[in-house]
């Protein structure tokens, strides 16, 4: 089954970027032109604006000192907003505003019913921090929708699914003590960035258990990925009967990204977004919103989201299965026995040691 879907989507997230990787800003438009070639956005996906968010929406998770200083550094129009990643120039602010507004904005029109599915692909900027921007995160859409739904939506039970290939270290730092759950599969191995992502964080106060981290060692590969995903994410999220599905889609896992080395395909992608699509339905009356995230191959970037918003509306037309199947990899790498033994262990020893805090935090032992 499936439902309408809208597209967040302003001709403004092809300009300049957030991130200093020039070659990267072109990953709007690529994937934009490729969904309306398949002919998704005459078949079922309604395109609808991003508004750029307000101050007082930004203080959903941000504090008031850090959104002026974004606007100071914008008027300034140089320089980093973190020191070190994250360049300020002039439109940063409006830039960044504007993306975060728009996961609002679809958050708001899937609660009154309006749409089933959004993705927003210029959020899922989950580095962003309280009081600082962090590699090429200026402001959190995913803490801010998760605050919104629960503050203001009257949704009590969220989930946020990451799959970026770097820890949601952002998201789980501002919602560390609520009881949102959030886990984010990454890779992780010594010197990567962001470096945390373990499974010793957990959350604290009312957050306890609620943090989930999947930590995967390189070249986890696509058969070892999805087993993780069903190990994990399905049993907690049945377990939680979220309200609300929340998906931070980077794709940076791609097997050709130059930053990660996760070795994932664009079946892994279809595979992610199929799960979570029907988990939306069987859960929550298909409330699901997906988000950007990392990804800096604009060709690679959009094969997998226009794959990803192809599973979730179900809007792809009979006549475009061809152009459709030829979007995915030829000669994906091969999967690595070792790897998938470790990968194994690491989810042996997240059940035993994460699941038992998330059980008693949503009801006692089962
Ligand atoms: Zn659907
Ligand atoms: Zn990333």
């Amino acid at each position: 089954m499936s439902g309408r879907t809208a597209l967040i989507y302003s001709p403004e997230y092809e300009g300049r970027g957030m991130s200093p990787i020039t070659q990267a800003w072109a990953r709007y438009g690529a994937t934009f032109r490729l969904v309306r070639e398949l002919g998704l956005l005459d078949n079922g996906v309604e395109v609808v604006e991003p508004v750029q968010a307000t101050e007082a929406e930004l203080q959903l998770a941000h504090a008031k000192s850090y959104i002026h200083y974004v606007q100071k550094m914008d008027a300034l129009g140089e320089g980093f907003l973190d020191g070190v990643e994250t360049p300020a120039y002039p439109g940063v602010y409006r830039r960044a505003a504007l993306s975060v507004g728009g996961s609002l904005r679809a958050a708001r029109r899937i609660v009154r019913g309006d749409f089933d599915h959004a993705f927003n692909p210029g959020g899922g900027l989950h580095h962003a921090r309280e009081h600082r921007a962090a590699g090429f995160c200026v402001f959190n859409d995913l803490a801010m929708v998760a605050r919104l739904l629960r503050r203001e939506l009257g949704m009590e039970r969220i989930a946020i699914v990451d799959v970026d290939g770097h820890h949601a270290d952002g998201t789980q730092a501002i919602l560390y003590a609520e009881p949102i759950l959030k886990i984010s599969l990454h890779m992780y191995s010594p010197l990567f960035y962001p470096g945390t992502g373990t499974l010793d964080e957990t959350g604290e106060a009312d957050g306890t258990g609620y943090a989930i981290n999947v930590p995967l060692p390189p070249h986890t590969g696509h058969a070892a990925y999805l087993h993780a995903f069903d190990e994990v994410v399905e049993p907690l999220l049945r377990r939680m009967a979220p309200q609300f599905l929340l998906l931070q889609f980077g794709v940076d896992g791609y097997y050709r990204d130059p930053m990660v080395l996760l070795d994932l395909t664009a079946r892994t992608y279809e595979g992610v977004a199929g799960r979570m699509h029907r988990l939306a339905h069987e859960l929550c009356d298909g409330r699901l919103l997906v988000l950007g995230g990392g990804g800096y191959e604009p060709n690679d970037v959009a094969r997998c989201w226009a794959v990803m918003l192809a599973a979730i509306s179900g809007a792809l037309p009979e006549e475009a299965r061809d152009r459709y199947g030829a979007l995915f990899d030829e000669s994906p790498p091969p999967e690595r026995e070792r790897i998938t033994e470790r990968v194994e262990q690491r989810i042996f020893e997240l059940k035993a040691k994460n699941f038992p805090p998330f059980w008693q935090a949503t009801g006692g032992p089962v």
